[in-house]
């Protein structure tokens, strides 16, 4: 039986019929096609101890991108019984995916949009628990200030009244108070919610495909297109180039999704790149770590406290188009200083440190920043599900067992599925 670390390209790699993956990647195919039990190998796969079983009523499912709403859908699908084959071209946490910085924010104030507001803070619960179970610390509980427009505070408020998520409405005095090492002289309004923190990003990802092959689920390092479609739905996929059959398939690629469907999703989806900096801390001085301060949230700008990274600032540029696969991610210079000035003005004392570390990212949104949870028009078998907008990575527990029940048919809030559905989201956005 193979180690559940072992390397799924070192077993992909040996393409000879000896080698079990390509065995099992040949028997998948048959086996769907024919609707009859897979290949041994995906059989002894499921007896290994802690892996839930097979069940026999649920479909062989697909999922295209180990990111955000992949690697947390494939796991949620295999601790539900199915059997799942997660493929990534580039494998969990890679530096061209969007999941794939060290670091995300998990932040509850939503502005109105409180569906977002109640999965954030459902998400928070579930990422304390997966970091128990999956034995590393993932999650930092440390909050955010928010910058905020006096006109909404109260809309805001009322939110988090409603739901009895707690929070203070403070000033720049009281910020001095408590946090010494900022300056917010110059913003009257500020929105701190204890809730939330910074997870790691990279880390996670790889941490949720390493628990789903622990659990009996099959990782694959190459490329995936869909595959030839008869009847409305899709006959099988191409991984690399080898058809790659299953009942259910779930194309979550992220910013790569308008170049996987071009028709349907290049027009719905721009991906502009993002630029992120990490300040270092100064040595012996704790004061910008997480367990000292929460994360700032500005009108146009935001960081996350030191989880032993520096602290990170991201800059904002009007948006430029990325190439996910060539796009060059070297930071500018022109950023670069933009985060100078910020961090001199609003945490001085960090106002000489070094940059320690950068990363260059795109996001993939959609017209009105609410995700795409649908399936393909054409194809009843295929689902899509992208367009995080810059905030899905927090949710990617909730994404997963939300995309579970939607892909099992099972109960879902149907003002939240129509939110998500592709006919809710104008085609020709601008820009990327
Ligand atoms: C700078 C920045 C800051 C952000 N900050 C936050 C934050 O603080 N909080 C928050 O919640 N969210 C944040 N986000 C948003 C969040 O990171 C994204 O919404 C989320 O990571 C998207 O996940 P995904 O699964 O859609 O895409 P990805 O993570 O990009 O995953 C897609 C995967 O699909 C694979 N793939 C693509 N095409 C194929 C193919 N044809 N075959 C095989 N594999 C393929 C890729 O290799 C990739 O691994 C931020 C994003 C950026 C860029």
């Amino acid at each position: 039986m193979p180690h559940p670390f072992d390397s799924p390209l070192d077993r992909q790699a040996d393409d000879s019929p000896q080698n079990p993956a390509r065995r099992s990647l040949l028997a998948a195919g048959l086996a769907g096609a024919a609707g009859v039990m897979a290949s041994p190998a995906l059989s002894q796969v499921a007896t290994r101890p802690g892996a839930p079983a097979i069940s026999r009523n649920l479909p062989d499912v697909a999922i295209v991108g180990a990111g955000a709403f992949g690697g947390w859908t494939a796991l949620a699908l295999r601790e539900a019984g199915a059997r799942v084959t997660l493929i990534d071209a580039y494998g969990a946490g890679n530096p061209r995916a969007s999941s794939g910085d060290e670091s995300r924010l998990i932040r509850l104030s939503y502005g109105s949009r409180e569906i977002y507001t109640r999965w954030a803070r459902k998400a928070a619960e579930l990422w304390d628990a997966r970091q128990s179970e999956f034995g590393r610390r993932l999650y930092y509980p440390n909050g955010s200030l928010r910058v905020i427009r006096e006109a909404e505070l109260a809309p805001q408020k009322a939110i988090f009244d409603r739901l009895g998520i707690p929070y203070e409405a403070i000033g720049p005095d009281e910020v001095r108070k408590r946090w010494p090492q900022l300056n917010y002289d110059d913003s009257p309004h500020i929105f701190y919610e204890t809730t939330g923190g910074i997870v790691k990003a990279r880390e996670s990802m790889i941490a949720v495909a390493e628990t789903f092959m622990q659990k009996g689920g099959k990782v694959i390092v190459g490329h995936a297109v869909p595959g030839p479609s008869a009847s409305g739905r899709m006959a099988h996929l191409l991984v690399n180039g080898e058809p790659l059959s299953a009942g259910l398939s779930l194309f979550a690629c992220g910013p790569w999704l308008p170049k996987v469907f071009p028709a349907l999703l290049g027009d719905r989806i721009r991906v502009p790149r993002r630029e992120i900096f990490y300040v270092g801390s100064p040595m012996n001085d704790h004061r910008y770590r997480w367990e000292h301060l929460p994360n700032l949230s500005d009108l146009d700008t935001y960081t996350a406290s030191d989880i032993d990274y520096g602290v990170k600032v991201a800059a904002r540029l009007a948006d430029m188009p990325m190439d996910p696969d060539g796009g060059d991610r070297m930071p500018t210079d022109f950023l670069r200083q933009q985060v100078r000035d910020y961090v001199a003005r609003r945490m001085p004392g960090l106002k000489d440190q070094p940059i320690v570390a950068t990363r260059v990212c795109q996001t993939e949104y959609s017209d009105n920043s609410h995700f795409i949870v649908d399936r393909h028009p054409d194809m009843a078998n295929v689902w899509i599900a992208g367009a995080g907008s810059g905030h899905a990575f927090k949710m990617g527990p909730v994404l997963g067992n939300y995309l579970r029940d939607r892909m099992l048919g099972r109960q879902t809030d149907p003002a939240e599925d129509a939110l998500f559905a592709l006919a809710a989201h104008k085609a020709a956005v601008a820009g990327g």
